[in-house]
């Protein structure tokens, strides 16, 4: 049974239905969002007003196995203007399932600010006018959790101000510790006047061949906890990287400017283990413990006493909010990324649309007078947490812009190769090579967890001989099993425990005949819907640019040459 609950915030009113026989078409998770809103939303809307549609959907494997754990959202991004996507943990994939519906699906626009209430059956949209214009979506979060039933296995989602004031890159909060980071799903909700879902059930779910099912789950742990295969996540974290990454010179430093840090180990993750870290979790149902939680101490008297604040941290925000602006402490470090969490932005957009306003005041070309009277500067962790309260509350003509299009921005401004956006979204902390740039650019969600281009460039760095053509194939091929991957719904950095041939075992368990080939043929169609939707939004591969910055800052596997990245995006254009 797939089973979905569709919302109409116009009408106030819901109904739920059943396709089982999407199951079968596009298994879920990422498969069944972009059903749902392919058959639901039009390309030609305008990412902002009411006719724009989320589904947020979980997948079959949710809550069986371990790390089986994400959500996904899709949506029409106001970022890009085209497929938006993006997945998060915490709990909310457990909760799901616990309630019963495999998606939900969420229309039109409330007349007034509401959060939408899921407890099994009991659906409500209940009035958030006193939650709304909340500096932290922390307060929210609390009095949501005083009001609601479901303690100890809810999931909580919500915006902060950049959400409600329409931020392009406003980020969804889930749990208080994971996001819906990427594209701007949070302004959606602000467009909508949604300020939270609030989800929890206690339905069971059916395990068909028990003793099968408990070997299978023990095989999986295993690997996970005792055999080391997971081992990286949980010791440092994802911020293992900052070291190794800058070691190869690809640690995206100063706007781009640079491959390597001076200061990285005093951002590294070894540092923040060592000094900062208080305690690890983990999402809903897994067993790895990866999400890194800092203390942040304040002195906020003379007579020593304190505000601790805590705040996760991962790779991904400490090189767009830390290397790339040159801060040189985990003090500074931790208190933008908590500046960012507060605002409800994500990380990465952030951090470079604040990387490229402080190069255009470096060069002189923009001012004090364009800033509000905010000065920006490499390591000036104050100025930067005032840009990010600027950007949050839409502050002057500068701000808002920042807030709001690159392409503005780049009009107004110039220095467009200055800025690290291409295909209109941000870039994420690798400056590998090529792969990991055509990934970017013909990702169907421009993230660099579409395909991986980073890894195929260490690849490329150790040895492996690859044409443009070939990094193109060897880019789709990823991108569609990863469609499977990610609509199951399983957290990726699993995908080295979970192959093929394993995913069919779990699938078998639970009542879902699959073999690999028939894995590979979902995984494609996936790819052909969510490819031809955005197409249909006006995707258009050859009007791609590469920045400048890119090509003229040296990468592992040496200087970008703009020819290969045409011919890798002409070879898109033949196999796509
Ligand atoms: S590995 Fe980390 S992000 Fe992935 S499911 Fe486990 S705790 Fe969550």
């Amino acid at each position: 049974m797939v089973k979905i609950l569709d919302i109409d915030l116009t009408k106030a009113d819901f109904s739920t239905i059943e396709r089982p026989e999407l199951r079968d078409e596009v298994l879920g998770g990422s498969g069944l969002a972009a059903k749902l809103f392919s058959e639901s939303c039009s390309p030609s809307v305008s990412a902002l007003s009411p006719e724009n549609v989320v589904v947020i959907a979980i997948g079959p494997l949710n809550a069986y196995f371990p790390a089986m754990t994400k959500a996904v959202a899709v949506f029409k991004s106001p970022r890009t203007d085209e497929w938006g996507e993006s997945h998060a943990g915490g709990r909310l994939g457990t909760a799901l399932r616990f309630s019963g519906f495999d998606a939900i699906v969420i229309r039109g626009k409330s007349d007034h600010p509401i959060y939408i209430s899921i407890h099994d059956e009991a659906i409500r949209i209940r009035n958030a006018e006193t939650l709304w214009g909340m500096r932290s979506h922390m307060t929210p979060g609390r009095i949501i959790r005083e009001r609601e039933p479901g303690s100890g296995r809810r999931s909580i989602i919500r915006i902060g101000r950049a959400g409600e004031n329409l931020v392009t890159y406003a980020s969804v909060n889930v749990d208080t510790y994971r996001h819906f980071g990427r594209l701007g799903l949070g302004a959606v909700f602000g467009s909508k006047n949604l300020k939270a879902i609030v989800i929890s059930g206690s339905h069971d779910f059916p395990i068909l061949d028990r003793k099968r099912f408990k070997e299978i789950y023990r095989k999986i742990w295993n690997r996970m906890v005792y055999k080391g295969e997971m081992k990286k996540y949980h010791d440092y974290g994802t911020p293992v990287n900052i070291l190794s990454l800058n070691e190869m010179g690809a640690l995206p430093t100063r706007n781009f400017s640079s491959g390597r840090f001076e200061n990285a180990d005093k951002i590294s993750g070894h540092e923040l283990a060592e000094k900062l870290l208080v305690r690890k979790i983990s999402c809903m149902s897994c067993p790895v413990g990866c999400i890194h939680i800092a203390a942040d101490r304040k002195l906020v008297s003379e007579e020593h006493e304190y505000i601790t604040s805590y705040v996760s941290y991962d790779y991904e925000p400490i090189y767009s909010l830390g290397s790339n602006l040159g801060i040189s402490s985990s003090d500074k470090l931790l208190r933008v990324l908590e500046a960012v969490e507060e605002a409800g932005l994500d990380a990465i957009s952030a951090g470079v649309v604040m990387a490229y306003a402080t190069e255009l005041m470096e060069k002189g070309m923009i001012s004090e007078k364009d800033t509000e009277g905010i000065h920006l500067e490499w390591d000036n962790a104050d100025g930067y947490i005032q840009a990010i309260k600027a950007i949050t509350e839409r502050k002057g003509e500068f701000f808002k812009m920042l807030g709001e299009s690159p392409k503005l921005l780049i009009e107004q401004y110039k220095g467009g190769d200055l800025l690290t956006v291409m295909a209109k979204n941000e870039i994420a902390g690798y400056h590998t090579g090529l792969a990991n740039l055509v990934g970017h650019a013909i990702g169907l969600r421009h993230s660099h967890l579409d395909n991986a281009g980073y890894s195929l460039d260490q690849k490329i760095l150790k040895g492996s001989k690859m044409t443009p053509e070939k990094i193109t194939a060897k880019l789709v091929e990823e991108e569609k099993f990863r469609q499977v991957f990610t609509s199951l719904v399983a957290c990726l950095f699993a995908r080295s425990v979970y192959d093929p041939d394993l995913i069919c075992e779990c699938l078998n368990v639970i009542g879902i005949e699959k073999n690999v080939e028939e894995l590979n043929e979902i995984g494609e169609r996936i790819y052909k819907m969510k490819n031809a939707w955005r197409m249909e939004a006006g995707f258009d591969p050859h009007a791609i640019k590469l920045p400048g910055r890119f090509v003229e800052t040296i990468t592992p596997n040496g200087k970008i040459d703009p020819d290969d990245f045409k011919r890798a995006i002409a070879e898109y254009s033949r196999i796509v």
